[in-house]
Formats: C-alpha cells, structure tokens, sequence
C-alpha cells in the first residue's frame, strides 16, 4: 500500500510530509492513537517511501511525496522481503538467542529490542539510504527496557529511522516521549468504516454496529466483523448476547455468566487460529473485554434511549431490546450498569479470575438493589 492510498490519516500523513519537505525529518518517531487506526499501515508506506528508488512527488504545496510501487525496493517491499524494512514485535521472542519454544509474554521482552534493534543499530543499508525499524505496541515495553533503548533514540546513525506504535502514551517515560516526534492518529469517521467494511461484503447495519462499537478503530472493527468463530460470526453471538442480558433474571445471572466465560474462550481461539505465535493471555483478554464492552454499549444505548438520542445507539440493529430495558430501568441505573462494566473491564487487566469476574458482573446487572457490593 503506497502512502496516497491511506484514506483515513489524512493529519498524521500530512504533518509527516512536512516535516520531510522541510528537511527536518525525525529519525526517532511515536505513532500515538488506539489500536486498529491505521499507525502500522502507515508506517508501512512510510517506510517504503523512504526505501523507494524513484520517489514520486505527487504534489508541492501540500507537499505529497510517494513510494513508485514499480522499483526494485517497491516490488522486495510489496513481497514482504525488504532487508531493509525490519518491524519489531513481541513474538519475535521465539527467534531470540536462547528463544525457541518461549512462549510470546504480555510485555515486548528486552531480548527482543536487544537482539532485534539495539544490536543491529549498526548494520547500514543493505540497499537504499535507510534502515526502517518499526516496533509493535510500545506501550508494552517496560521502563527498564525504555532506558535501554533511550541512547539509540537520542542519537540514531543518520540512515535509521525508528518508528515506535503506541496506544498508550501515559505508558511511555517523557525520556522516551522527549526523544521521539510525536505523530498523532485520531479515531476514523464512522462513514469511512461502514464504507470500508460494505467494500468488504459486511452487510450495512452490521458495518455500522462494529464502527459504532470500535470507536473509529477499523482495524478493531474489522477484526470482529471478519471473525469465523462457531457458529455464525461474532456478530451472531453479539446480538445473542444482548437477548439475554435485556432479558436477564436475578435466575438466570450464573448460567449467563457462564455462557460469557465460554463464549469468550469460543471468541479467542478463532483468533489465536488466525494469528502466529500470539500471547494467548493477550488475546483472551481481548475477548472478554470485547464481550463486556458489548454489555456496556447496551446500557449506554439505554442511557441515550432515555436523552432522546435513539440515532446514536451502537445497538440500532436492536432497539427492540433497548426500549423494552428502558421501560424497565431509569437512566440513573443505566449508568451505574455502565460504570460496573467498566471495573469489570478493569479487573480484566488485572488478572481476576474469568468466572469471577462474569459472575459478578452478571449478579449486580441482574439486581443491582439487592447485590450491591459496589
Ligand atoms: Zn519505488
């Protein structure tokens, strides 16, 4: 994918050109903005532009330079075999001295970033005038890690260009952060999405469900929609899932609980299928909070049902169930519902027991009067 092709970054894409016009090009960079927004797409046509033999000046003002997608580095590039282009990422663990058979961690290992970066600072080019190094979730290195690699982003050999991706900048050290240009990528237009997916083949009213529910990230978005878990896609089990939860009885909270617990484990091993090598506890987490995440949109849908603003529902495939709820319960309820599914969400992160944590999400919605431990 060449830079022109991008056409959801359009801030981030332009504030890097004009650095590079004005001949004022970093060679340490953070890409900041949620998952799924487009920071490695990105980083990828950079790099091939800046790899690219022939560059293509597409315009002066604004200044718009391009890979040519015809040279030789362009073709290594687009066949995923360029010396020169090196993305750096968790799972590389498994390559690292000493490394075979370790399975892939929550945090970016330092024999990675060693290994993968600060030993190879020095190789030069292998073709053109740069080096591109590209490391996945930032967010995830720790700050003993961080002030290892604090002297290689201070003072990069002239042909290295870093770029860091990161979903958390609160997690970065402002050592780290003083040392980088920070590049900002905001969330993509809920139209951008729906169009994207539909391009796809994802029917319009389930495309506007995972934007609504994504937040503008269309990776996250298209994650979910293209998920082939048993036994009809993602967004069968999302619609399922709020049937029930709109139903609920104080009768029915552990066996529902269950159910979650089991659907997220169904939910995450369609993933982990799909994925090399990925850190199981990562992905199953993301499973749960994506199913909790769910329940929350469906009270804040109710939340919304009660203001009067039934066109902003992410649920607008189920309103049947919201107004039925919002029959049942007040707006003040609601949000306290949505408040819990965030300290569920939490506790997710913090390592509580699964069936703990559904239990307990599903007993307080079931009747938050009476169990209120919160
Ligand atoms: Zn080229």
């Amino acid at each position: 994918m060449s830079l022109k092709e991008i056409f959801c970054q359009g801030k981030a894409i332009d504030s890097l050109q004009r650095a590079l016009a004005a001949g004022r090009m970093a060679h340490a960079f953070i890409f900041s903005g949620d998952d799924g927004v487009g920071k490695f797409t990105t980083a990828r046509a950079w790099a091939k532009m800046l790899l690219c033999e022939d560059r293509q000046t597409i315009s002066d003002d604004p200044p718009f330079t391009d890979s040519c997608g015809a040279c030789h580095s362009c073709q290594m590039f687009d066949s995923d075999g360029h010396p020169d282009f090196r993305p750096i990422y968790k799972e590389l663990v498994q390559y690292t001295k000493g490394g075979k058979n370790r399975k892939t961690p929550i945090d970016m290992p330092i024999d990675v970033i060693r290994e993968f970066l600060i030993d190879k600072i020095a190789n030069r080019p292998t073709t053109g005038q740069f080096v591109v190094y590209v490391m996945d979730e930032a967010e995830k290195v720790n700050s003993s890690s961080q002030n290892a690699m604090l002297k290689i982003l201070e003072e990069p050999p002239s042909y290295c260009v870093i770029i860091l991706l990161c979903s958390r900048l609160d997690k970065m050290l402002p050592t780290t952060l003083s040392r980088c240009q920070l590049v900002r990528f905001g969330a993509v237009q809920e139209s951008r999405i729906v169009e994207r997916m539909t391009a796809e083949g994802i029917g319009k009213t389930e495309a506007v469900f995972w934007a609504r529910f994504s937040q503008g990230s269309l990776g996250r978005a298209l994650a979910w929609a293209q998920l082939e878990v048993e036994p009809a896609g993602a967004y069968a089990l999302k619609q399922e899932l709020i049937e029930k939860i709109a139903a609920l009885e104080l009768a029915d909270a552990v066996d529902t609980a269950e159910w979650m617990g089991k659907t997220a484990k169904k939910i995450a091993s369609a993933w982990i299928s799909k994925l090399d090598n990925v850190s199981t506890t990562d992905i199953t987490r993301r499973a749960q909070k994506g199913l909790i995440r769910m329940t929350a949109c469906l009270f804040s849908d109710v939340m919304k049902t009660h203001s009067g603003q039934s066109d902003a529902l992410v649920n607008l495939d189920q309103t049947e169930h919201i107004t039925a709820l919002a029959q049942k319960i007040d707006a003040e309820t609601a949000a306290r519902h949505v408040e819990l599914c965030y300290r569920m969400h939490k506790w997710v992160d913090s390592s509580v027991n699964e069936k703990l944590i559904f239990e307990q999400l599903l007993l307080n919605l079931a009747n938050s009067d009476i169990l209120n431990v919160f």
